[in-house]
């Protein structure tokens, strides 16, 4: 019997590619994007039907807003812990957590499983350095922008230099994460106060900005201003799928 090239690449194909788990609902908004992008970065660089294989489990997001609210970082972990070791049970092959924020729990999840976790920091970082930026700004929540698990990474792991908006303005990016794009809500006026603290962070010296909540790119892309962008769900999505077709 003789086997065509496509079959061959069909076969290595199959045999090959990774499945992803996804550790998502925080929020759903954002889950979706990864969902399309991760299937579309697979389809863009494999053709034909291709698409990804995924194992997902998308957890509620009210009972972890209220533990991160109520700084019970505990509870919230035992909760995603239980979601990802469903994932890795599931045949997932690694782990992406769909969320920048509850990357603060990464070390908790991954003394949990065997698998992989691919950091969103990480990724983010290699976007960085790959663009030649040493010096970047970050918008994401507040635990994201004042808490260490993730400036700390930047600098300590990758060197890079972080800069965040000043108080008043950590509080306005923070309140319309949580009030208007985790509901799927997005407004004009939302979108001038984010552009508005971009220019900020530039003015500061920052050579691109970090989009370090996984629904700001919801709100505002690259065609809304000339400073450079970096949205992590892109980047996160893009590098799940080199992860899983290497
Ligand atoms: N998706 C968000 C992030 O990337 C915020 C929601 C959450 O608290 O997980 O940080």
């Amino acid at each position: 019997m003789t086997v065509s090239r496509f079959q061959v690449l069909e076969i290595y194909c199959y045999n090959t590619m990774k499945k992803i788990g996804l550790l998502g609902g925080m929020s759903w908004e954002s889950s979706a994007h990864y969902y399309r992008l991760i299937n579309e970065g697979v389809k863009r660089r494999l053709g034909g039907f291709h698409s990804a294989e995924i194992v997902m489990i998308s957890i509620d997001f009210e009972p972890i807003e209220e533990r991160q609210r109520m700084g019970d970082w505990g509870s919230a972990a035992n909760i995603l812990i239980k979601a990802a070791q469903s994932i890795e049970a599931g045949g997932a092959d690694f782990l992406l957590i769909c969320t920048n924020t509850m990357h603060k729990l990464a070390p908790e999840i991954e003394a949990a499983i065997e698998i992989p976790v691919l950091h969103i920091a990480d990724a983010t970082a290699d976007a960085l350095v790959a663009q030649g930026v040493a010096c970047a700004g970050l918008l994401g929540t507040a635990f994201t922008m004042e808490q260490d698990f993730y400036k700390g990474r930047l600098l300590d792991k990758h060197g890079l230099e972080v800069l965040v908006p000043s108080k008043d303005d950590r509080k306005i990016v923070h309140e319309i994460i949580y009030q208007e794009l985790c509901l799927g809500k997005t407004r004009r006026e939302s979108k001038a106060q984010y552009l508005r603290v971009i220019e900020w962070l530039a003015s500061e010296g920052a050579e691109a900005v970090i989009l370090g909540c996984t629904e700001i790119g919801m709100l505002i892309n690259q065609s809304d201003t000339e400073i450079r962008l970096l949205d992590t769900t892109v980047i996160h999505a893009e590098k799940a799928v080199e992860f899983a077709i290497a």
